[in-house]
């Protein structure tokens, strides 16, 4: 039985992971369930599949949950991070899948890998944040990282027992999100429901706007770059409008492996719960004869400069992957709050990123990493605010 368990349960990862559980009970034992406030969803998942212990983000929420679960016999660990800490060292814990949303998980993902542990990771933010630190606690700990990102679960299937100097270079597939043929006027009068509705994905409300504005690409080219120990200039994008190849690899002789299927996350959820082993899988196979053309085409770092501020940020090095990541949270909630327009959201990172270099260099330890990240948000705030009373005044 694989002891699983699982940051981040109420969300839109969480709960495929809790479908995959639901078609292999006799593999999957969830030991440890950890969310942020949604004790009613997470009451309802206790009542399913039975966890030992669970974790929520704030005293009221672990509150309502006690009331919810009377008589039923799960433990309640502290409340915000030590419970989530605790969930991810949870004795005899095969696998934490970390699909906590923003950067809470950071520590949690560290300590889990600290511990020799394997973590299944959706949370690309702290791979962006702490790439060097995860990759070298894994190193030394022996904890191993299993991408559950499709596309980086993709190019671990495509390289899978081969030589990383075998690569000529990655190539991550992007859908485009919705505003793929947005002119940058169209872009300009954006607004946040527009941007809540992919075309392909179903995702929390943060990366489907990091869709829309092509950082979740940008992330992902950072979280690439810690993954497979590649730099940015061997790692490609290419807008793929029908999401069936999830990624592919070039090998130095030309070759190209691909690899290809439906659109659902409960695919490489589950890849990563049964690692190195396959299972059969709860969604219908991809048919070929259905796909119809499938499109790669160049992304335009023009209209979705985004992306470009990414591989900005992973060549420039120091704090700037930081300063990145915690600037379009900031940016992002703002859109998201009717505070900035769609295509201020890069300009607020930008300035972010360059008066970054003034205050910090490369982030040594989590400590610094921390600094760095709330100093940027605070700058990111500032800028939001200034943005704010400018369009205000006009
Ligand atoms: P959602 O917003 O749907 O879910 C986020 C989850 O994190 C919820 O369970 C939420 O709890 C929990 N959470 C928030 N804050 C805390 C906290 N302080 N402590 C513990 N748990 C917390 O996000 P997604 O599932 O879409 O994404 C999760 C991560 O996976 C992100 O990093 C995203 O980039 C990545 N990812 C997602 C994909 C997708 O298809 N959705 C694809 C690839 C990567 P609650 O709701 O109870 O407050």
């Amino acid at each position: 039985m694989i002891r699983l368990a699982i940051l981040g349960s109420t969300g839109s990862i969480g709960r495929s992971a809790l479908s995959v559980v639901e078609t292999h009970r006799d593999r999957l034992h969830v030991a440890v369930l950890a969310a942020g406030e949604n004790s009613a969803l997470l009451a309802e998942q206790v009542r399913a599949v039975r966890p030992e212990a669970v974790a929520l983000a704030s005293d009221a929420a672990c509150d309502d949950l006690r009331s919810r679960l009377e008589g039923v016999d799960v433990e309640v660990l502290p409340s915000g991070p030590e419970g989530l800490l605790a969930a991810a060292t949870w004795p005899d814990v095969d696998v934490v899948l970390c699909a906590s949303s923003g950067t809470a998980g950071l520590e949690a993902a560290l300590l889990a890998l600290g511990q020799g542990r394997t973590l299944a990771l959706a949370n690309k933010e702290v791979l962006v944040m702490a790439g060097a630190l995860m990759v070298d606690t894994a190193a030394r700990h022996g904890g191993l990282i299993l991408p559950v990102d499709s596309e980086h679960n993709a190019i671990h299937q495509c390289l899978d027992g081969r030589r990383i100097d075998d690569v000529r270079r990655l190539i991550l597939t992007a859908s485009g999100g919705p505003f793929r043929d947005c002119d940058r006027s169209a872009l300009e009068r954006v607004t946040p429901d527009d941007a809540l509705r992919h075309p392909t994905w179903q995702m929390g409300r943060k990366i489907t706007i990091d869709s829309a504005t092509l950082m979740n690409k940008g992330l992902e080219v950072i979280e690439a770059r810690w993954l497979f120990g590649v730099t940015g200039d061997r790692i490609d994008v290419l807008v793929h409008p029908q999401s069936i190849v999830h990624s592919m690899v070039e090998f130095v002789d030309g070759s190209i492996l691909a690899q290809l299927g439906v659109t659902d996350m409960r695919l490489p959820i589950q890849y990563a719960f049964s690692y190195p082993e396959r299972w059969a899988a709860p969604v219908p196979p991809l048919d070929l004869t259905r796909t119809g053309p499938l499109e790669f085409l160049p992304p335009d770092l023009e209209r979705f400069p985004c992306l470009r501020l990414a591989y900005d940020a992973l060549g420039h090095g120091g704090a700037w992957p930081v300063a990145l990541n915690a600037a379009n949270e900031v940016a992002v909630e703002a859109f998201l709050d009717g505070e900035l327009g769609f295509t201020a959201i890069p300009e607020v990172i930008e300035g972010v990123l360059h008066a970054a270099d003034d205050h910090f260099g490369a982030p040594a330890n989590l400590g610094e990493v921390r600094a760095a990240d709330r100093w940027a948000r605070d700058r990111a705030r500032a800028a939001v605010g200034t943005l704010r009373s400018t369009n205000t005044a006009s």
